[in-house]
């Protein structure tokens, strides 16, 4: 199937690592410009082999996503190489580092990290891309979330509780800017192996006594046997997937959506 996304313009923040790394390759293999948006000191480096590799043009930018200045001169030195941005996929995020259950295992203190970039940064990005989307009637925002916003996950309750803003918040901006020709979607992933999985596991395994310690592929593949219908992990490029289906004008029915790629790990009826 022909996405229609060849000479498009992505911006993929959180694009150096995992998820956004996949998405930035998808994008990349049907033709898209892409610019990867990352903390990351790799970043650069991880752009120019996708643009070797994909023979599209690419750039990797150092980029905070919590802070908007940075992000005003991100955009524009993209906006210099590649031109206008017709799509943008945030995945940047992290974790607080710390294990819930109970969340007063985390405290109010380490809270505030998570939220300013798990939340703020999506701000932050919407407000950089939108208006520009608007005056050209169109343009296309994915959002990833993640289904420990839909569950009440304990397991790192301010992560959780960000992944729930993001969703809700996506479903706000689909909302206006809908009748201006802009969508806005978001895709939870469900068990994907990357670092940020891992610091998932890295904090319950250091609060565990030493006896109840466990590798983190054990750890993980008991997780996913339990909880995942599928019982398989899923992996970043499922995700990227759904991400360069909805980015593309094939998708152009569908805004405001929450769609997990999960192994059915949350069912809706
Ligand atoms: P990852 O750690 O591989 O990638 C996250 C990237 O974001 C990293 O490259 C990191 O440098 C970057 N980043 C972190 N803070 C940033 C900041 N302030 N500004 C710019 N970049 C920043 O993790 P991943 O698993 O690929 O996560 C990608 C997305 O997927 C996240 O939104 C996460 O919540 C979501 N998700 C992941 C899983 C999973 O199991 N891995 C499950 C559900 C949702």
């Amino acid at each position: 199937m022909d996405l229609f996304l060849s000479g498009q313009n992505a911006v993929v923040t959180g694009g150096a690592s995992g998820i956004g790394l996949a998405c930035a390759t998808a994008l990349a293999s049907e033709g898209c410009h892409v610019a990867l948006w990352d903390l990351s000191p790799s970043t650069a480096d991880v752009a120019a082999s996708l643009g070797q590799k994909a023979g599209v043009k690419t750039e990797g930018l150092i980029v905070d996503v919590s802070q908007p200045a940075t992000i005003e001169v991100a955009r524009l030195q993209t906006e210099e190489l590649l031109g206008p941005v017709t799509i943008v996929v945030h995945s940047a995020a992290i974790s607080s580092g710390r294990f819930g259950f109970p969340f007063t295992n985390v405290p109010a203190s380490l809270w505030d990290r998570v939220l300013d970039v798990n939340i703020l940064g999506m701000v932050h990005i919407a407000h950089a891309f939108a208006p520009q989307m608007v005056e050209r009637r169109s343009g296309s925002f994915v959002f990833v979330a993640s289904v420990a916003g839909q569950i009440g996950s304990q397991t790192d309750p301010p992560y959780s509780a960000s992944k729930a803003a993001n969703i809700n918040f996506a479903q706000c901006m689909a909302k206006d800017l809908a009748p201006h020709g802009v969508r806005v979607n978001t895709v939870c992933p469900g068990m994907v192996q990357t670092p940020l999985n891992q610091s998932v596991w890295r904090a319950w395994n250091d609060q565990q006594p030493p006896e109840l310690r466990r590798t983190y592929e054990d750890w993980a593949n008991e997780k996913v046997k339990n909880v995942i219908p599928l019982k398989r992990w899923q992996k970043p490029e499922d995700i990227a997937n759904l991400v360069t289906f909805l980015a593309s004008e094939r998708a152009s029915e569908m805004t405001g959506q929450t769609i997990n790629v999960d192994g059915g790990f949350v069912m809706h009826w």
